[in-house]
C-alpha cells in the first residue's frame, strides 16, 4: 500500500477513516493489526481484501494494481486470492454446515460433487467431518467459526483475512481457531488478522499498530519500529 486514504463524506464533514497508509506485507507473513475502536482497522483490512476501494492511493496485490479496479474485476480478484473470515461467522442460516463450506465454489462453477467432496475435506481439517449435516444454529460458536473457515479454505486461496475471528468465542474455542490459523500460517499462507486481544496478536509474527487511519507501530521477528 502506498498512501492508502479512505475519507468518508458525512453531511458535508469530511472523515478520514484512513489517513495515509504505506505498507507491505509479504507472502507467508502473519500480520496482526490492533488499535482503538473506530481506528480504521476495518477499514484497511477491507481494502486489503479487496471488498472495497481507497479514496485515494495505489494497492499492488502480487504485483497487480488493484486501486482502480471496476467492481466485477475486484470480486474477481478477490474470490481468486482471498478468504474471509468474520467476527460473526456470516454463515447462511438454512442451508447446512456442508452446503455453506461449499457455497464460493459455486461461484466459482465448480460442479457439484466435487464441490460436496472438496468441502467435506475442509470441513474434516477443521476437526468438523461429522457435523456436515448440522445448520449453523445446531453448531456451537467455536464450531460455526470453524466451519466459516473451512468456508474461507475451500478455494484455496494464499491470503486469509480475519476480522476478529475470535471475538465472540470462549477461552477453548479461541485456543482451537488459533491453531488453525497458526497451522495455515506454517503451510505457507499469508494472514492478516484484526484483534483486540494481546494473546491472540501474539501468535502473528508481526504486530502492526493503527491509530487515527494511520499505522504507528510496526513490530515483529525482535524488530520494532514507531512509525510517525
Ligand atoms: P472497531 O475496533 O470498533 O471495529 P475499527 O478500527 O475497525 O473499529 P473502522 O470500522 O475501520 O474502525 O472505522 C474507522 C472510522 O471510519 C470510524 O470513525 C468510523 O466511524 C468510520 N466509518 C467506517 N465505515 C464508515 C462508513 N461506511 N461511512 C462513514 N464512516 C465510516
Ligand atoms: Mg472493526
Amino acid at each position: 500500500l502506498r498512501g492508502i486514504k479512505k475519507i468518508y463524506k458525512i453531511g458535508g464533514e469530511e472523515l478520514a477513516a484512513l489517513a495515509g497508509i504505506d505498507l507491505d506485507i509479504h507472502k507467508g507473513e502473519f500480520a496482526a493489526l490492533m488499535g482503538p475502536s473506530g481506528s480504521g482497522k476495518s477499514t484497511l483490512m477491507n481494502i486489503l481484501g479487496c471488498l472495497d476501494r481507497p479514496t485515494c492511493g495505489s494497492y499492488k496485490l502480487d504485483g497487480e494494481e488493484v486501486a482502480g479496479l471496476s467492481d466485477d474485476a475486484l470480486a474477481v480478484t478477490r474470490n481468486k486470492k482471498i478468504g474471509f473470515v468474520f467476527q460473526n461467522f456470516n454463515l447462511l442460516s438454512r442451508i447446512t454446515a456442508l452446503e455453506n463450506v461449499a457455497l464460493p465454489l459455486v461461484y466459482a462453477g465448480v460442479g457439484r460433487n466435487e464441490r460436496l467432496e472438496r468441502a467435506q475435506h475442509f470441513l474434516e481439517a477443521v476437526g468438523l467431518g461429522d457435523r456436515g449435516d448440522h445448520q449453523p444454529n445446531e453448531l456451537s460458536g467455536g464450531q460455526r467459526q470453524r466451519v466459516a473457515i473451512a468456508r474461507a479454505l475451500v478455494n484455496d486461496p494464499h491470503i486469509i483475512m480475519a476480522d476478529e475471528p475470535t471475538g465472540n468465542l470462549d477461552t477453548k474455542s479461541t485456543k482451537e481457531i488459533m491453531e488453525i490459523f497458526e497451522h495455515m500460517h506454517e503451510m505457507g499462507r499469508t494472514i492478516i488478522l484484526v484483534t483486540h486481544e494481546p494473546e491472540i496478536a501474539a501468535c502473528a509474527s508481526r504486530q502492526l499498530l493503527v491509530r487515527d487511519g494511520r499505522i504507528t507501530r510496526d513490530e515483529g521477528k525482535g524488530v520494532v519500529m514507531d512509525v510517525v
